[in-house]
């Protein structure tokens, strides 16, 4: 799927997800928690033993031909490069959902940490933990909308990623911009423009989309780029211009993710040496962007 697909797609989920009843959202989400439930076992069970669920291989391996979620583990091999191949196959929500996974096999709801929290203002911003790897998702509302500064890439929806090993740098959020996947634009649009209604910090939600294009059509890639622009130049959200979409039918499961995860007291809560390490990086880098505007 282009990444215009993507944008279009993502606004008819956000709009599914705007209209979808609190009876139909609860009857969905019994159905995928089963579901969601079943996957995580499996990932459990394969992750005790050094193995990966997801690609069968051990979780130290590494392979260029086959792009795993079990790569953010730091197989030896793995270079900054390889995030791109990764990134292009599974977008943020699947990458951080692996990887709160991952984090509660060594401490339950300890490892994860959500600096939006702390009022910068970003649509995503979370901090997770597993023994000597610390990796960071940020996503603004400039970030959802495309920004000038990177290239093509940045002109797209898109999130950036950090990521510690050892405590040094090895990946730096400035490194890429991924590009977000049609369910995770609808999500973060519905998040913007519903503050309040999702708790996506407190409740992990996994999300498993169907989109579809209407019947002999091809899902047309112009409008969304020009919808978004539009939003920009407007300052509205791009979630109020969907009244004017029409076309793909988007099916949606929203659940809450196994294993859901508290979110981490701020208040008394001792600052460990990571956590200045990760706000001063945050803060470095939110100043870089400012200049960027
Ligand atoms: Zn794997
Ligand atoms: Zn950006």
């Amino acid at each position: 799927m282009s990444n215009d697909a993507a944008g279009r797609s993502g606004l008819s989920f956000a709009k599914f997800l705007s209209e979808m009843s609190p009876e139909l959202r609860a009857r969905i989400n019994e159905r995928r928690r089963q579901v969601a439930a079943e996957e995580h076992k499996r990932f459990r069970e394969a992750f005790k033993t050094g193995q990966c669920c997801f690609c069968g291989d051990a979780l130290t391996s590494f392979d260029q031909a086959k792009p795993c979620r079990h790569w953010l583990l730091n197989p030896a091999g793995f270079g900054k490069d390889h995030l791109e191949l990764l990134a292009k196959q599974h977008s943020w929500k699947v990458l951080e959902n692996y990887l709160r996974w991952v984090a509660n096999e060594d401490a339950f709801a300890k490892n994860i940490n959500d600096l939006a929290d702390e009022g910068t203002g970003k649509l995503v911003e979370l901090t997770i933990r597993y023994k000597n790897i610390e990796w960071s998702f940020s996503c603004s509302a400039t970030d959802l909308s495309g920004h000038e500064g990177g290239g093509e890439h940045s002109r797209r929806p898109h999130y950036h990623f950090l990521m510690y090993v050892d405590g040094k740098p090895f990946i730096r959020y400035n490194d890429f911009h991924l590009p977000l996947s049609a369910p995770d634009i609808g999500f973060l649009e519905y998040t913007r423009a519903n503050p309040g209604k999702v708790q996506v910090r407190s409740a992990p939600i996994q999300l498993d989309t169907i989109v579809m294009a209407p019947p002999g059509k091809a899902i047309a890639g112009e409008d969304i780029y020009n919808l978004i622009q539009a939003a920009k130049a407007e300052g509205v959200t791009i979630a109020s211009k969907m009244r004017n979409l029409q076309g793909a039918s988007v099916q949606t499961f929203v659940s809450p993710g196994p294993g859901v995860v508290r979110q981490a007291t701020r208040s008394g809560r001792k600052k460990r040496r990571g956590d200045r390490k990760v706000r001063a990086q945050d803060r470095a880098w939110r100043e870089q962007q400012k200049r960027e505007r």
